[in-house]
């Protein structure tokens, strides 16, 4: 049988690419590859035109509202494209920077960005950064979720399912409880770290849903030896949540 693959596709790492978020790309190869599966990565650079037709998963990272502003020329013009990947069922990665341009909108201080719209919520700025460590307790994984933010925006989700509840840190707004959004097979985050390689569970969940879609029938994943993960997520728990 022909070994199963899935396409990745980073868009714009030229100007969405901060803290790392490369590396979640990384942990969706790997535990592909540990499980005799192949992956290729399909950047589409700032100009380019993606192609959603031939992409399995697609992550859109993290950047400063420098970059958001200068991103979101192109990504106004995959909008539709986009949206219609998103609501077939196309899986999303989207961290900080992408997770507020997914939504309608980003106020800065002096500006409006214009988001894709795809969710629908809303980000305004304000001059103090939310910097933390953060730890979240989600319905779809049994461990919680980990990781570390930086971000000026404060998300104001609407109706959507958040991605889950925070334990420890802000998430989506000081106060708010909640961090992230779910929506279809899009997971869209403030959790930078990255994200994957800290929480398997996040990138198994994430791979699993492309698998599905592009082969036509749940596939299961071996499990791994994530036994340094769950060590360090224990003792980021203990430290933080107590
Ligand atoms: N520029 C955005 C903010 O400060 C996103 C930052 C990021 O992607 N880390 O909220």
């Amino acid at each position: 049988m022909e070994k199963r693959k899935l396409a990745i596709g980073h868009l714009y790492p030229d100007l969405l690419n901060l803290y790392g978020d490369r590396g979640n790309i990384q942990c969706f190869r790997k535990r592909l590859e540990w499980r005799g599966m192949d992956s290729e990565v399909i950047s589409v650079l700032s100009g380019e035109q993606a192609d959603f037709s031939k992409l399995d998963i697609v992550l859109l990272g993290g950047g400063s509202d420098r970059e958001q502003r200068l991103v979101c020329e192109y990504l106004l013009k995959i909008k539709d494209e986009f949206k219609a990947y998103v609501e077939d069922g196309g899986v999303v990665l989207a961290v900080c920077g992408g997770y507020q341009l997914l939504g309608r909108s980003y106020k800065t201080n002096d500006e409006v960005i214009e988001g894709l719209g795809i969710l629908d919520l809303e980000t305004q700025w304000q001059a103090e950064r939310l910097v933390e460590n953060i730890v979240l307790k989600s319905d779809l994984f049994s461990m919680p979720v980990v990781g570390f933010e930086n971000h000026g925006g404060r998300t104001y989700i609407g109706e959507h399912t958040p991605l889950g509840k925070v334990l420890f840190g802000n998430g989506n707004a000081e106060g708010a409880g909640y961090e992230g959004v779910v929506y279809k097979n899009v997971i869209a985050s403030y959790l930078h770290g990255p994200l994957l390689p800290k929480n398997p569970q996040v990138c198994d969940y994430l791979l699993s849903k492309a698998l599905k879609r592009k082969y036509g029938e749940e596939i299961a994943l071996e499990p791994l030896d994530d036994s340094l993960e769950k060590a360090a997520n224990e003792e980021l728990y203990k430290r933080f949540v107590g």
